[in-house]
């Protein structure tokens, strides 16, 4: 198979992570007789230092000519004080909004060698296996007018939530596609006692569901989510729910796994060219120094394998390696506990010892 990869590595970490996941991914190519192309371009900070703007027009057209996108992180200190129109985070919202990205996806699962890391009981995540999709380009964050007002003569300050039936029904057709490929449940997360377009969002959900009759639809307010996930997680399977409460509820389970480092993620476009990353950022802390550890990088490797190029058995061989890996006790700083550590670059070769 011939394909296209935009390659972004960003700032801080987000170099390293990415440098050691191409490594992986020609590893997958030669073994599997696939033919990838890499396609390199700037975003974040340096691409500020670079061109003056955290997206050149060029990064974009790489990607819109890719196949699939693999982005590193960006941010870090160097650039805070940056006014807002040149922070590096700008970057990751411009290549969102120009390639339509709509739904985040991250899945939450927990490793069997990692269930100590967890600030959850043992008995409690064995066996969690469940993935967030969120609404990415619509809700309170993008809703007008946001800005500071004058309300009864006071200093006040309004956001607008609001979202179109066709931004709701697009989310919500993706959770139900991918329930069908997994354990045929959707948990789509709203607050309809209170908000207007949660209620739109429930009457969506409930004639999506009319399509797929072997899905089960559970509608369950954010607050009870929220505790549902700390409580009971093996329960979900796809979790769907709108941009705000997303970007809360995807952090809030995240935890339940452990370690940022170990966290992939997706992000769909309707065209049909996707986005992977990890779910951590550049972390300044500990960029430079080899120390990183890849697997959330490399885990969204194995995603956009799955997802953009139907290659799930190259994603599962990718997937297995990191358990093998994980389960021989070989381990990066960030889950060493002080103990014995392997560094960014020799986890990657661990597992592409094992493909
Ligand atoms: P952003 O705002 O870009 O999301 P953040 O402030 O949330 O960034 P991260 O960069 O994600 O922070 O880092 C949070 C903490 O987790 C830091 O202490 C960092 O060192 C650690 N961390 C993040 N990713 C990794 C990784 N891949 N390996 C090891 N440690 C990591
Ligand atoms: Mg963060």
């Amino acid at each position: 198979m011939e394909k296209t990869i935009a390659l972004l590595p960003g700032d801080g970490i987000g170099k390293e992570v990415l440098k050691v996941t191409v490594d992986v991914l020609k590893a997958i190519e030669e073994h599997f007789h696939h033919q990838f192309q890499f396609q390199y371009g700037l975003i974040g900070g340096d691409a500020i230092d670079q061109t003056g703007t955290p997206l050149p027009d060029e990064t974009v057209e790489i990607c819109k000519n890719a196949d699939a996108v693999l982005l590193g992180a960006v941010g870090g200190p160097k650039w805070d004080s940056n006014p807002p129109a040149l922070r590096p985070e700008k970057g990751l919202l411009g290549i969102r909004k120009q390639l339509d990205l709509y739904a985040n996806l991250r899945p939450i699962i927990t490793f069997q060698s990692l269930l100590d890391e967890s600030a959850l009981k043992r008995e409690y995540i064995d066996g969690v296996d469940f993935i967030v999709v969120r609404e990415l380009t619509g809700g309170l964050y993008f809703g007008e007018p946001s800005e500071r007002i004058t309300k009864d003569g006071e200093e006040g300050a309004v956001d607008t939530l609001i979202y179109k039936r066709s931004e709701i029904k697009r989310i919500i057709v993706s959770a139900f596609e991918m329930a069908s490929k997994r354990r045929k449940h959707v948990t789509s997360v709203d607050k309809a006692n209170v908000l207007e377009t949660s209620r739109l969002w429930r009457e969506i959900a409930e004639e999506v569901a009319k399509d797929y009759p072997d899905v089960t639809l559970e509608h369950m307010l954010v607050d009870n989510a929220a505790m549902q996930l700390i409580n009971a997680p093996k329960r979900f399977d796809v979790i769907v729910t709108e941009n705000m409460f997303g970007d809360i509820l995807s952090d809030e389970a995240s935890m339940i796994t452990g370690s940022l480092g170990m966290l992939p993620s997706a992000s769909l476009s309707s065209t049909g060219l996707h986005l992977y990353e990890p779910v951590h950022g550049s972390a300044p802390d500990i960029a430079g120094q080899n120390i990183a550890n890849p697997t959330a990088m490399i885990l969204s490797a194995a995603m956009m394998l799955r997802h953009s190029f139907d290659l799930e058995n190259e994603a599962k061989v990718l997937e297995d390696a990191v358990n093998q890996v994980l389960q021989s006790g070989k381990r990066t700083a960030d889950l060493a506990k002080g103990g014995p550590s392997i560094s960014t670059e020799q986890l990657a070769e661990e597992i592409k010892a094992i493909i």
